[in-house]
C-alpha cells in the first residue's frame, strides 16, 4: 500500500543481522562479509552444516515452526535422482509481509543461504518461488541472482570446489494456496497449484517426483548467520525453545506498524507498546493475532505476559505462525474482522475437499447475514458445527487455518456475535430461512 510507514528497527546485541540498512548490491553485501560463510562452509564436510543447524535449534520462520536441522536430515537420498530446494517467498498469510523485505534489504544474505543448503544437501537447483504480486521484488531478487551468478557464486564449479548448482526464479501464480509447500510443487512444475496428501513429505517425494527440501525465505536466511556465530551462540539468542532473531511484521490499530527485527521471545505487550508506538488515540487492545490470520486470535486481556515463543504461546492457547501481529483496538467489531476473512478463506480454497470449499462457503454466508444483524443465536453454534466438520479432514492445512479463525473468535468473543443476534430469537423448531441468504 502506497505510504504505508515502514519502521525497521534491529537490535544490536547480536551480529550479524537479517535486516541491517540496504545491502542489496552484492559489493556492499561482500564489503560486510558477505558470502564469506559459504566460502567457509565450502571447506567443511556437508554433515558439519546439518548437525549445525540442527543445535541451533532453529524452526521454520514460515508458519509452521518445524525443527529445520531436523527437516534437512529427513531428506532422502535415492540412487541416481537430483535433490532440489525449494525457498518459498510466497508469503500470501494475512498480516505477513517480512520476507519482501529480505528481498528488498538483503537478498544475497538469503540467496547465500540457499546455496549453503545446496552445499550442506548436495541439491542440484533452488527455485526460489515469490509471490506473483511482489514484482518489485522479484526484479530485486533476479537482479541479485545475476549479480552472484557473475561472481561464480552460483553455477558450475562454484569458487573452484567442483560443487555446482543452479538458483531459479520463479514467479507465483497469484493464489494463496501456492505458498502451501505442496501446491508450490505443483505451481513450479506448470500445473494447477493443487496440494497433495502428505505423505509423502516433500523431503521423500518432491519435485518431479525427487527428494525436495522446503523452506522460507527467514529461515534460509537465518543459514549463514547461524554458520557465523556458531549454534551455541544461535541458540542463546531469544527464548531457548525457538531461538534466533525474528522478524516480527506488526500491523492494526498501532502508531508504527512496520516490520521489526528482534530476538524471539518478546512480550507481546512490550511489542504493541514500545516497539510498535502503542495502540492509536491511546485505545486499549481488544484483540491480537500473534502469527498470520489463520493463528488462535487471543483477548486483550490474555495477554500479560505472554512472549513470542512456541510454549508460552501455546500456553496461551495460539501459535507463533510467521510472527505477523494483528493488533485490533477496543472499537474493533471482531464479528466484521473474521466475517472479512471468510471472504479470503472461501475466495482462496482451492476446491478439491468438499469439507474446505463447501464449509468456507457456507461460513461466508452465514458471517454475511450476523453483519446483516440478521442471525440468530443458533448461527454461531451452526458455526462451530461447520468448523468441526472442516478440521483435521482435509487435505492441506487451509481449513483447519479457517476454521481455527471462526472457532477461536467465538470461543474468545461470543459476545460480539450475540449483540449481532439481538432481536433474532427464534422460536423452536421455527424454519431459518434467513440461512438459505
Ligand atoms: P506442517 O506442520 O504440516 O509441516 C511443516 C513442515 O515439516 C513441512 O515442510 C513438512 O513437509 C515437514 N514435515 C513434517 N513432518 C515431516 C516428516 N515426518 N517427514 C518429513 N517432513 C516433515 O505445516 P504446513 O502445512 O507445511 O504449514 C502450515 C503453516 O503454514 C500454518 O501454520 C501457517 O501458519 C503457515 N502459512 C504461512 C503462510 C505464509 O504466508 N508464510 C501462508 C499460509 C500458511
Ligand atoms: Fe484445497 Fe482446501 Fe483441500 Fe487445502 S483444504 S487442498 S485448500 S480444498
Amino acid at each position: 500500500k502506497q505510504g504505508f510507514p515502514y519502521w525497521i528497527m534491529i537490535y544490536s546485541n547480536y551480529v550479524p543481522h537479517i535486516l541491517k540498512g540496504n545491502l542489496r548490491g552484492i559489493d556492499v553485501y561482500e564489503g560486510q562479509g558477505g558470502y564469506q560463510q559459504l566460502k567457509n562452509c565450502m571447506e567443511m564436510k556437508p554433515e558439519h552444516i546439518v548437525d549445525t543447524v540442527k543445535r541451533s535449534g532453529l524452526r521454520g520462520r514460515g508458519g509452521a515452526g518445524f525443527p529445520t536441522g531436523l527437516k534437512w536430515s529427513f531428506i532422502a537420498k535415492p540412487e541416481g535422482k537430483p535433490r532440489y530446494l525449494a525457498c518459498n517467498g510466497d508469503e500470501s498469510e494475512p498480516g505477513t509481509f517480512k520476507d519482501r523485505q529480505i528481498f528488498e534489504q538483503n537478498p544475497h544474505l538469503l540467496i547465500e543461504g540457499c546455496l549453503i543448503a545446496a552445499y550442506a544437501l548436495g541439491l542440484t537447483a533452488c527455485y526460489i518461488y515469490i509471490r506473483g504480486e511482489y514484482l518489485k521484488w522479484i526484479k530485486m531478487v533476479e537482479k541479485a541472482v545475476a549479480e552472484a551468478y557473475q561472481k561464480k557464486y552460483v553455477g558450475k564449479n562454484i569458487l573452484g570446489s567442483g560443487f555446482s548448482t543452479e538458483i531459479i526464479i520463479h514467479r507465483g501464480a497469484g493464489a494463496y494456496i501456492c505458498g502451501e509447500e505442496t501446491g508450490l510443487i505443483n505451481s513450479i512444475e506448470g500445473k494447477r497449484p493443487y496440494p497433495r496428501i502428505k505423505p509423502p513429505f516433500p523431503a521423500q517425494v518432491g519435485l518431479w517426483g525427487c527428494p525436495t527440501i522446503i523452506n522460507n525465505v527467514e529461515t534460509l536466511s537465518n543459514i549463514p548467520v547461524i554458520m557465523q556465530l556458531g549454534a551455541e551462540a544461535y541458540s542463546k539468542i531469544g527464548a531457548p525453545d525457538h531461538p534466533g532473531p525474528l522478524l516480527y511484521g506488526i500491523s492494526g490499530h498501532v502508531n508504527k506498524p512496520g516490520v521489526y527485527e528482534l530476538p524471539t521471545g518478546m512480550k507481546i505487550t512490550d511489542l504493541i507498546h514500545d516497539v510498535a508506538g502503542g495502540v492509536k488515540d491511546g485505545k486499549k487492545v481488544k484483540a491480537v493475532i500473534p502469527g498470520g490470520s489463520s493463528m488462535p486470535i487471543l483477548r486483550g486481556d490474555q495477554l500479560d505476559g505472554v512472549t513470542m515463543n512456541t510454549d508460552s504461546l501455546k500456553k496461551a492457547g495460539t501459535l507463533i505462525g510467521t510472527a505477523g501481529l494483528i493488533v485490533m483496538d477496543e472499537d474493533t467489531d471482531i464479528v466484521e474482522v473474521v466475517g472479512r476473512l471468510s471472504h479470503f478463506y472461501h475466495h482462496e480454497s482451492c476446491g478439491q475437499c468438499t469439507p474446505c470449499r463447501e464449509g468456507t462457503g457456507w461460513v461466508e454466508l452465514i458471517y454475511q447475514k450476523f453483519l446483516r444483524n440478521e442471525a440468530t443465536k443458533r448461527d454461531i453454534d451452526l458455526l462451530l458445527d461447520i468448523c468441526r466438520q472442516m478440521e483435521g479432514k482435509t487435505i492441506c492445512a487451509l481449513a483447519d487455518g479457517a476454521a481455527w479463525a471462526y472457532k477461536f473468535s467465538i470461543e474468545r468473543f461470543r459476545e460480539e456475535y450475540e449483540k449481532h443476534c439481538q432481536g433474532n430469537e427464534l422460536q423452536p423448531g421455527e424454519w431459518d430461512y434467513k440461512t438459505k441468504a
